[in-house]
């Protein structure tokens, strides 16, 4: 057994954690990445080029911090926990081009980050994984590739077809802005502490033509999320009880796209909800 294989990983983690005093804390996320493979999958769905500025949250104890480092021009590591900068800023040492942000991702003003991210690569914590991806597909325009591990029931979320259980809001501005790489199926064995669900390391970038809905996006955002906010309605009620629309302009608009006037939000492709942004 090498030092890359997970359960000695895992020991070298956990006797680390226990070195600092630190006991994991799960309502934070904190499964730390174990397996230097996986670090290596992560660096090459995220399509790396040297002179790339990545996001990434949660750097946790460097693990993946430390090869992105190694990899690109500039990492910017967003954490949490400030119990964890004696392990980060030791880690760190030796890497100049990382810049440690502390708070909450959500939070802070991640457009203010200078240089501009090109690539968001992280071991997500999973509470937040959704809303974090979601936010940097407009509030981050500059960014070009992603790698993220989710949980799997997320991932299989973010490109979901139309008329699909797991299709929602999250689909369809996932499916507007971006197209899927790859995505790798990944055991819980390869964390420490292992999380009681599983994970998928998904990959997409920026669709090229996503640039002519970004100055709609802020209102394509708001009516897929009133169009998904009632799912056992029909698009139209939903829009009227979310008060996205009247219901005579919700109406008209879907006579324009031609559909039938009792549809509902999943029925519709992605591709409609830009011109549905437009009418109301
Ligand atoms: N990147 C490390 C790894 O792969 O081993 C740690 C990943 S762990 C799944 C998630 C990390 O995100 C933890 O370090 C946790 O403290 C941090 N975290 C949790 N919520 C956060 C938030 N809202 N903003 C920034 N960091 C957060």
């Amino acid at each position: 057994m090498t030092a890359a294989d997970p359960p000695a990983r895992a020991q070298v983690t956990v006797a680390r954690l226990r070195e600092l005093g630190l006991t994991p804390d799960t309502r934070l996320g904190q499964h730390f990445l174990v397996d230097d493979n996986l670090v290596r999958v992560a660096l090459r769905l995220a399509e790396l080029r040297t002179d790339d500025v990545v996001l990434e949250v949660g750097p946790g104890l460097a693990v993946l911090t430390a090869a992105l480092a190694d990899a690109v021009r500039l990492v910017h590591a967003v954490e949490i926990d400030r119990r964890l900068a004696p392990a980060l800023e030791r880690t760190l040492e030796h890497h100049g081009n990382v810049r440690l942000h502390w708070g909450d991702a959500l939070a802070l003003d991640l457009a203010a980050l200078d240089p501009r991210p090109s690539a968001f690569v992280s071991n997500l914590p999973y509470q937040v994984s959704t809303p974090l991806i979601v936010e940097s597909l407009g509030g981050l325009p500059q960014l070009e590739r992603w790698a993220v591990m989710v949980q799997r029931e997320a991932a299989e979320r973010l490109f979901a077809q139309a008329g699909t259980p797991a299709y929602g809001a999250v689909s369809v501005l996932m499916r507007l802005a971006c197209e899927r790489t790859g995505a790798h199926a990944v055991s819980r064995a390869v964390f420490a502490p292992p999380p009681n669900v599983d994970s998928t390391l998904i990959g997409f970038r920026r669709r090229s033509d996503w640039g002519a809905l970004r100055d709609a996006w802020p209102q394509i955002v708001r009516v897929v999320h009133g169009a998904f906010s009632h799912r056992r309605k029909t698009l139209v009620n939903a829009l009227v009880l979310s008060g996205t629309a009247s219901r005579s302009v919700a109406e008209a608009a879907l006579a324009e796209l031609g559909v039938p006037p009792g549809i509902r939000a999943e029925a519709l492709e992605p591709e409609r909800y830009p011109f549905l942004a437009e009418r109301l």
